[in-house]
């Protein structure tokens, strides 16, 4: 006969399961996620105690990898088992394990979580991160909050917890050494104030790590049917490090390319992971992977697809870059990591500072993720400006003209980056050619010193536009004026407003008055025009007097159609224009 001890749930666990069965998640497949995610993390403390060189106080466990099974070592692994008859489902990892002392803890009490324990223990022992290059739990494992594991009570009456711990359990030969001998332990609960204890019975095989039987509720049966198992194993847990098993066959065939060091990851392998995250079947135009560790923690690998569908009708796209916490998946597309602009990228984007817990539920909230987005957006912006710089046809010819509209649309919408992006603009000007493009920068660096301004000219046509009188002050003086053809255009001057602190006028505007040539007065003067019109060289102009009388002529006859007359210098061949009013 077993026995079994009955111990109470810890008052906050008991509150957290009343609150976590019924009303926690919106959704409730990810209570898969959850337990995956468990069994990834602790697949993850086995690595690294291994890299680091021993668990506990024994030498259990060698440093010996056994990922491939061979070495008579238990391979690193996650199992999944549906029993549609037993209407069960079953999640077995070959990771770290818990003794009886650990499952007491981490299972019954929610004050701390076990994985925070584990950092503080590993901190202690100075060992967390000599482990390589990527050390993800050095770093700090997912979850500060404990609520994961109890995400199977919303979908099971019961949960069995049978696990065997690494560090007791002796595989290497070495013997175990531990307190609790070498006993597999089983935990048992309704999720009501109780759970049982017990050892369990030699002739269920408990390997090293641990398996979540959930004897799933009469009504959602279909948590033991395959496929659907299968699909939310695909929805969120395709790029989890270590193979997953369905009844036996492999679920997740994708590594995370994403965590590895950008230099090691060849183009064949970006080909075949972006045509996974992108749906497409086109090659990326360019891949942005990198990985930074301040302001927050940052692994991420997007693309620019080599075209976007918005073009075709096809309507808005969503957003294109997923966001994980150590391999699992927080946010399919999420809208909150990127600003809308972005939409084109696809990719994924990988925090360990993202608490695997509540707040997931809603990123949007976090001020983690308002982080995460201001530093994406920076990079996303630098990329986008270095290919500019070093690779400029490819940036003109592949990427700007595909995606300027995306780069216009944020110069309007986000304001934060939206001086940035303006130098991600190109423009005809009126000294190029048809076709040539010149940025505001270059612009700004071939104006007068004493220019002060960038214009601009909104016409149909590059012809209409050199035609268009309100050239004629501009091609007197020599002024560069940019051309913009589209009302996007228009649109995206007239809300810049400004380029390196110079007004972005439009050239139909009444303020803008211009010397006779290069090197006359400065522009600057806006006032006065009528004045200043008895200089006019021409011998033609009126007097100030006749000029003024005219005007006040020409208002009155057009009444309400203008709101003021006035005199101009920068007309050489046409008796007026009509100019935009300064609001
Ligand atoms: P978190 O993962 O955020 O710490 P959970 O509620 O998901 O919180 O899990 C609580 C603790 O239980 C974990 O920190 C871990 O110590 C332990 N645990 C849960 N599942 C497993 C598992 N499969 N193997 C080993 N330990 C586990
Ligand atoms: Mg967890």
């Amino acid at each position: 006969v077993v026995q079994k001890d009955e111990m109470e749930f810890q008052a906050e666990t008991r509150q957290l399961l009343d609150i976590v069965t019924h009303s926690l998640y919106t959704d409730r497949e990810v209570f898969l996620r959850e337990l995956v995610s468990n069994a990834s993390d602790a697949l993850e403390k086995l690595r690294h105690l291994r890299a680091a060189g021993g668990v506990g106080g024994g030498d259990g466990v060698k440093d010996g990898d056994d990922d491939d099974g061979g070495g008579g070592g238990v391979p690193l692994e996650i199992r999944i088992e549906t029993d549609e008859a037993a209407n069960t489902l079953t999640i077995t990892d070959t990771g770290v394990g818990m003794t009886r002392a650990e499952l007491v803890s981490n299972l019954g009490t929610i004050a701390r979580s076990g994985s925070k324990a584990f950092v503080e223990e590993m901190k202690h022992k100075e060992i967390a991160r000599d482990a390589g290059d990527y050390d993800p739990f050095g770093q700090g494992i997912i979850g500060k909050f404990g609520v994961g594991f109890y995400s199977g009570f919303m979908v099971a009456d019961k949960v069995d917890v049978r696990s065997r711990s690494a560090g007791r359990i002796g595989e290497g030969g070495g013997g175990g050494g531990g307190d609790d001998g070498d006993s597999a332990v089983l935990w048992e609960s309704t999720g009501t104030g109780r759970y049982t204890l017990s050892a369990l019975s030699p002739d269920v095989r408990q390997d090293r790590g641990t398996s979540v039987v959930l004897h799933l509720k009469p009504e959602l049966s279909q948590y033991s049917d395959e496929s659907t198992v299968e699909c939310i194993l695909k929805k969120y847990s395709n790029f989890v490090g270590f193979p997953i098993y369905l009844n036996g066959n492999r679920v997740n065939t994708i590594e995370a390319i994403w965590l590895q060091d950008p230099k090691t990851v060849d183009e064949g392998k970006h080909s075949d992971f972006y045509k996974y995250v992108s749906h497409m079947y086109d090659e990326p135009l360019s891949t942005l992977h990198f990985r930074m560790d301040a302001p927050l923690d940052i692994k991420a690998l997007m693309y620019i697809p080599s075209f976007h569908q918005e073009k075709y009708g096809m309507g808005r796209m969503d957003p294109g870059v997923s966001l994980y916490s150590r391999k699992v998946l927080v946010e399919p597309k999420s809208p909150d990591i990127l600003p809308e602009w972005c939409r084109f990228i696809k990719g994924v984007v990988d925090s360990e500072d993202l608490p695997l817990s509540i707040s997931r539920e809603k990123p949007q909230d976090s001020a983690l993720v308002g982080k995460m987005r201001k530093a994406l957006t920076r990079k996303i912006i630098s990329h986008l400006s270095t290919m500019m710089r070093k690779d400029t046809e490819k940036y003109k010819d592949e990427f700007y003209k595909e995606y300027s509209y995306f780069l216009k649309e944020g110069v309007c919408h986000d304001f934060d980056s939206q001086q940035a992006l303006s130098k991600l603009l190109y423009f005809e000007t009126s000294k190029g050619m048809a076709g040539e493009l010149v940025s505001l920068d270059e612009y700004v660096s071939r104006c007068p010193p004493e220019s002060k301004d960038i214009y601009y000219l909104f016409a149909p046509s590059r012809e209409l536009a050199l035609q268009s009188p309100y050239m004629e002050g501009f091609s007197k003086s020599k002024r560069e004026v940019i051309f913009v053809y589209s009302a996007i255009d228009d649109f995206v001057m007239a809300n810049l407003k400004t380029f390196e602190g110079r007004n972005l006028l439009s050239a139909d505007r009444s303020e803008v008055d211009l010397p006779q040539s290069d090197g006359d007065d400065s522009d600057a003067d806006k006032d006065g025009q009528a004045e200043k019109d008895d200089a006019s060289p021409s011998g033609k102009s009126l007097s100030t007097a006749e000029a003024a009388k005219f005007c006040s002529w020409f208002q009155t006859t057009l009444s309400t159609k203008v709101s003021k007359c006035k005199t101009t210098n920068r007309l050489s061949s046409s008796p007026a224009v009509v100019t935009d009013n300064e609001s």
